[in-house]
């Protein structure tokens, strides 16, 4: 989508429906701009796929420092449901979230991370109630619709109306590489009607479709419209390397 730009060191884009906001901040990082060798070259945020664990760190370090934030929250993420909700700093250490794939938090400073290479980060932010949320969103999480249930607990804790929402699908897997051999198994027939040519999917615009249905305005809602595996080198891509990194996204309500 145009509009959305990268800036200099640890390179990310940002959402024009977000950037202008005062309240909020947040990346959508590429795999440039860190310190990590070979085959995780170079702004990997995963400890879990054999890159060297100071490596790791630093990027973290540089990307928290370009955002300017006080600390990082992710977690082991398992193409499940679950969330994990911060609403205080001491509950924001990795080692201390349990595998989930929705972040949300209302502690400032804070950002929450999803680390991915293919799959969708999801970034939302309600801007009445002053809490922000960040989504692992692959095809499992689009078959039981992770995005609408993010949209219902936030309207649970929080009272979140969905028409003050936000929302931001990162770079991902496009329409030209979403290829599903198998989708009668694993797609409900309900997604079938996202084949663009046979067997390939368009998975940005089912997503586009669940926040729409969840309540979300066209208006506050942006897609990238990159893809990480057909676009330049931009990006780590599972499908296309197999032994890679994975990339942060990032949002947080401003200190
Ligand atoms: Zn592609």
């Amino acid at each position: 989508m145009a509009g959305w730009q990268a800036t200099d060191g640890p390179r990310y884009y940002r959402s024009p429906k977000l950037t202008g906001l005062p309240e909020v901040v947040h990346g959508f990082f590429t795999r440039q701009g860190g310190m990590s060798p070979g085959a995780y070259h170079s702004l990997n945020v995963s400890l879990a796929v054999g890159d060297d664990p100071g490596a790791v760190a630093e990027n973290l370090r540089r990307m928290q420092q370009a955002l300017g934030l006080s600390g990082l929250a992710g977690a082991a993420q398992v193409h499940g449901g679950r969330a994990a909700v911060i609403t205080s700093p001491d509950q924001a250490r990795e080692e201390n979230i349990p595998e989930v794939d929705i972040l949300v938090t209302t502690v400032p400073g804070l950002g929450l991370l999803i680390k991915q290479a293919d799959c969708q980060a999801v970034v939302f932010y309600d801007p009445v109630n002053r809490v922000v949320a960040n989504v692992h969103c692959g095809w499992r999480g689009q078959v039981h619709n992770i995005l609408g249930e993010t949209v219902r607990l936030l309207q649970a804790r929080f009272g979140t109306r969905p028409g003050d929402l936000y929302a931001a699908v990162g770079p991902s897997l496009g329409p030209c590489c979403a290829e599903f051999k198998n989708f009668r198994r694993e797609f409900p027939p309900a997604l079938w009607t996202y084949q663009v040519r046979p067997t390939y999917f368009d998975l940005w615009r089912v997503s586009r479709d669940q926040l729409a249905a969840a309540g979300i305005s066209p208006a506050r809602l942006d897609l990238a419209g990159l893809c990480t595996r057909c676009g330049a080198d931009d990006f780590y891509s599972y499908r296309r390397d197999r032994v890679t990194g994975r990339q942060g996204a990032v949002i947080a309500l401003k200190a």
